[in-house]
């Protein structure tokens, strides 16, 4: 019987570990932590976006420059197939408004339950307060799992980088995806705000608009909507040292409504509660709107556009020890089509230790279960 070691015991390496052991190898599974999938377990926290429900071709044109190495995989174990293995492990999901899928319970915590039920009936052991080194692991096939390096404390703190360099292997430089970033608050602003959603806010950077959600920190901004765009802020701001958001804080009413509203008059109002009467908006909008300039003195036409199109200036990116995940890691073209590393014999690496990145929306834990099951079947 075949030897395999999988180090790492993420989502990835859980996934090979049960291709591997359903058919036949012999597979031990090692992770430096104490227990498993840390990190699956706080995106439970989060719902468990698990996958989505859009058509395949756009579903891999999510994952930009590495969509042609992660088709096979994702065409061979789809986010149908993601689902039945959910539901075969006792979850259901569903597919939320947005066409993102969740298990009903939301939780990551039952499904890693049952799966470590399933592990260890078929056989697979488990190493904990392991840490690989670039020590010889004694097996047949080794798969590498590590993770990138976003949230370290759970576990993916990417030290694994210079053990795969003395090897000669090319790693990208890490940085954050689906990550916040910093902006310029007043202390007043962020002493009254930070903490509060803004919603629902049109998004717009470099001609692309989301509609989603932003919070806001004590240093700047993160949330749905600023992952979703957070690629293309990031890219901005490595290249311009900054770079500016619109933000339609009214993206249900043109401007020229907004104008005809602001004519109502204010009688005995304070400026921000004649806002909050007339237009709606929150508190955080209305701080947001005088952040940046004594809006009493606008023109309505001036303060219908702000209000439209608010300029957010964003200074820097968050540190990657809070992003959802990391861009970097291993060059794609350091493996094969079957993700072997070609200048380590007989060794694999799969999941977010590869270079590439996808926003979120279910599209990490997707391409990593496919990995893992396309190198678990791959194997001879
Ligand atoms: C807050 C948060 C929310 C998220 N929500 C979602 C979501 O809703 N949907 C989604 O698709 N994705 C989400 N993600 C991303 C997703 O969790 C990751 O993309 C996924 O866990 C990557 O899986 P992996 O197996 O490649 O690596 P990881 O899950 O990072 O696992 C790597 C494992 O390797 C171990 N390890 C690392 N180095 C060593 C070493 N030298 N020796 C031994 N063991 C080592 C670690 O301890 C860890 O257990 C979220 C992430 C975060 C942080």
């Amino acid at each position: 019987m075949k030897t395999v070691s999988i180090i790492g015991a993420g989502p990835g390496g859980l996934m090979a570990a049960e291709t591997l052991a359903q058919r036949g190898f012999q597979v031990t599974i090692y992770d430096h932590k104490p227990s498993p999938a840390r990190k699956f377990l706080m995106a439970g926290r989060g719902g468990l976006n698990i996958t989505h429900s859009e058509s395949l071709d756009q579903f891999i044109n999510r994952y930009g420059e590495a969509a042609d190495i992660l088709r096979p995989a994702i065409e061979n174990f789809t986010p149908q197939n993601l689902r039945d293995w959910c539901h075969n492990l006792g979850e259901e999901t569903f597919i939320g408004t947005s066409g993102r899928v969740f298990p009903k319970s939301f939780k990551a915590s039952p499904l890693l339950r049952a799966w470590m039920k399933r592990l260890d009936e078929l056989g697979v052991s488990s190493v904990f307060n392991f840490e690989w080194t670039g020590q010889d692991m004694n097996s047949d096939i080794t798969i590498l799992a590590l993770g990138g390096a976003s949230w370290p404390r759970l576990g993916s703190d990417g030290h694994w980088t210079k053990t795969l360099e003395k090897q000669g292997i090319t790693i990208n430089p890490f940085r954050p995806a689906n990550c916040g970033f910093t902006a310029n608050w007043s202390d007043i602003f962020k002493n009254k705000f930070a903490g509060t959603p803004i919603k629902p806010v049109t998004l717009t950077h470099d001609n692309h608009s989301i509609q989603g959600e932003i919070m806001v920190t004590q240093k700047g901004v993160e949330g749905g909507g600023i992952y979703a765009l957070s690629k293309s802020i990031r890219n901005a701001i490595e290249r311009d040292g900054n770079t500016t958001l619109a933000l339609d804080f009214k993206p249900n009413i043109p401007q020229t409504q907004i104008e005809k509203i602001l004519n109502t008059p204010r009688a005995r109002d304070s400026f921000s509660n004649y806002l909050r009467k007339t237009l709606g908006l929150s508190p955080i909008v209305i701080g947001l709107l005088q952040e940046d300039r004594n809006i009493t003195n606008l023109s309505r036409t001036d303060l219908a556009a702000r209000i439209k199109s608010y300029p957010l200036p964003l200074n820097g990116i968050s540190n990657i020890d809070r992003a959802i995940s990391s861009a970097g890691g291993i060059a794609l073209d350091e493996v094969d089509e079957n993700f072997r590393l070609k200048k380590m014999p007989n060794t694999y690496a799969i999941g977010e230790m590869l270079d590439w990145e996808a926003p979120t929306g279910g599209y990490l834990l997707q391409a990593t279960f496919s990995m893992a099951v396309w190198v678990g079947t791959s194997i001879k």
